[in-house]
C-alpha cells in the first residue's frame, strides 16, 4: 500500500499530549509538551513513535 503524504493526529506517550504532525516530516518532531521525540525521519517517511489517534486527509 502507498503511503500518501498526509497529517496524523498521534498522542504523546510520555505526556499525553495530542498534536498533528506531517507522516513525511524530514525533521525531527518533538512534543510540545514535554519535548518527547514524536516522530523521525526515515528515508522519505516519519518513522512515527507516538500513539497514532487518526489519519487527517
Ligand atoms: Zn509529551
Amino acid at each position: 500500500m502507498e503511503t500518501k503524504s498526509r497529517f496524523i493526529r498521534v498522542r504523546c506517550e510520555d505526556c499525553g499530549n495530542e498534536q498533528v504532525i506531517f507522516n513525511r516530516a524530514s525533521t525531527v518532531v518533538s512534543c510540545h509538551i514535554c519535548g518527547a521525540t514524536l516522530a523521525e525521519p526515515r528515508g522519505g517517511k516519519a518513522f512515527i513513535k507516538a500513539e497514532i489517534l487518526e489519519e487527517i486527509e
